[in-house]
């Protein structure tokens, strides 16, 4: 058998178009584009990368994207009365602050200091609570792209029994927390789950965002299965893996995302989906 390849590429291009047109007709409703402001400190490569993409990706769709840059020494109380601004103003639908920080700073803090309802990365307490209460949250992008590619792709959850590989607030938790909404049966595994094959053997879905190139292969996978890899592991030579060993996992699984190309690209096209709900849950209230 050879999987099918569940594309993030292609999915990623048709939730920009669909935002793009959500975001058109929400400008008019609210007289403004929505925004998102991103608050970054020091001058990370990494981290400067990664903005400058978001602020392509807004204004490709035309959302107003606006970056505060502090420098590497702005203390905690400066990046606190800048969320806190942020948080008053009504033009600002989603504030993303940048991580990680410079070490003197607490990010825990920062992110407490961000009103959940403009919490556009889904990271705040809050929303955490609420989706594992199951209620109506901001939901992380990773997984929240993840859950995307498998609904667009047919997948069904209903009554399956699914595994989670990690158990990280940004990923292998909330995505547990999404399967078991969509009332998969879940199991989380982790670094001290015992005979972690046997358990993903048992499993219909399979989900995996750890960071260790090749942790999955092909005999730990139930034949059919669906495999979603969050992983991103770049190599020695520059190339970039996921956690599952796509080689041997793509002649066994049912479906399966690859890397490059799979849950990546899904996840910045989130982010939108999270500003656009953003914007509209705080005209409406
Ligand atoms: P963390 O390091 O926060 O969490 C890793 C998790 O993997 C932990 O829960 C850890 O267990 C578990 N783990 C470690 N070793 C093993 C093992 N041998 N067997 C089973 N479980 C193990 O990572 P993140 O969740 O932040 O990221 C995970 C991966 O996803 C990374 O490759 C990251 O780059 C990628 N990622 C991808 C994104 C995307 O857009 N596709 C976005 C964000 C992250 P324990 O809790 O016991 O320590």
């Amino acid at each position: 058998m050879t999987a099918t390849i569940l594309d993030g590429r292609a999915l990623a291009h048709e939730l920009k178009a669909e935002a793009q047109t959500e975001i058109a007709a929400l400008a008019k409703v609210l007289g403004r584009a929505p925004s998102l402001v991103v608050v970054q400190v020091g001058n990370d490569p990494a981290s400067s990368r990664y903005v400058r993409t978001i602020g392509k990706l807004c204004n490709s769709v035309g959302a107003t994207f606006h970056h505060e840059l502090l420098p590497t020494d702005a203390p905690q109380e400066e990046l606190r009365a800048i969320i806190h601004t942020l948080n008053g103003e009504q033009a600002v639908d989603g504030i993303l602050v940048q991580l990680p920080l410079p070490a003197h700073l607490d990010a825990t803090g920062a992110i407490l200091a961000i009103d959940y309802q403009k919490d556009v990365d889904g990271v705040h307490p809050i929303n955490a609570g609420l989706l594992a209460q199951g209620r109506p949250s901001i939901v992380p992008n990773t997984p929240a792209g993840g859950m995307e590619l498998l609904r667009r792709n047919g997948v069904a959850l209903r009554g399956r029994r699914a595994a989670v590989v990690g158990r990280s607030a940004i990923v292998g938790r909330p995505m547990a927390q999404l399967l078991l909404q969509a009332d998969a049966t879940v199991t989380i595994c982790h670094s001290r789950t015992a005979e972690l094959a046997a358990v993903l053997r048992e499993c219909e879905i399979v989900c995996v965002a750890v960071g260790r190139p090749g942790l999955v292969t092909a005999e730990m996978i139930r034949p059919g299965a669906v495999v979603v890899d969050f992983g991103t592991n770049v190599c020695a030579d520059g190339n970039l893996v996921g956690d599952v060993d796509f080689a041997s996992v793509v002649e066994v699984a049912g479906a399966i995302t690859p890397v490059p190309g799979g849950t990546g690209p899904v996840t910045n096209a989130m982010l939108l989906r999270n500003l656009i709900d953003s914007a509209r849950s705080r005209s409406a209230s």
